[in-house]
């Protein structure tokens, strides 16, 4: 039968659920102790539940990669915020760059960067980066 995760008082008994006894969306766990707790722990060193995508690599996904070009940041934060998989590194509010074992290749870190031309641009995966940073596109002119 289905399990509601609020039931799930503990991060271990989710290893003795098969995936067909979760409803479809629960949420699962992202830390071993709370999230206040943690939040001031520095990236690498965050108790990171199995659940959490930290805690898998999967750079092996991607056909494309995120580029990232320090020149053109403004450290807005706002890859970091929505990346997905935790992959942007970011220290004291400088954006650091892309993790690329956790990284998937989904794009979503391009999409909200505001910079013009955009700081982090989707190649190809087997593109050398340097390649990729000699090929950035110049800004814009408003139409
Ligand atoms: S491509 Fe997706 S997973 Fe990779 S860094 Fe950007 S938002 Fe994160
Ligand atoms: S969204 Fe773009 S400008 Fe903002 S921190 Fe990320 S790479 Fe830099």
């Amino acid at each position: 039968m289905a399990k509601d995760m609020k039931e799930i008082k503990k991060v271990e008994e989710i290893n003795e659920l098969g995936w067909n006894e979760l409803i479809p969306g629960a949420a699962l766990f992202s830390f071993t102790e709370p999230v206040e707790d943690v939040v001031e722990v520095p990236m690498e060193e965050r108790p990171y539940a199995p659940t959490n995508s930290h805690e898998w690599q999967v750079g092996d996904w991607r056909v494309e990669k995120p580029v990232y070009n320090r020149d053109l940041c403004i450290d807005c934060q706002f890859c970091w915020v929505f990346c997905p998989d935790i992959s942007i590194l970011s220290r004291d509010k400088k954006m650091i760059g892309v993790i690329y074992e956790h990284c998937k290749g989904c794009g979503i870190c391009v999409e909200v960067c505001p910079t013009n031309p955009k700081s982090l641009l989707m190649f190809p995966e087997h593109m050398d980066n340097n390649e990729a940073l000699s090929m950035w596109p110049k800004k814009e002119e408003k139409k």
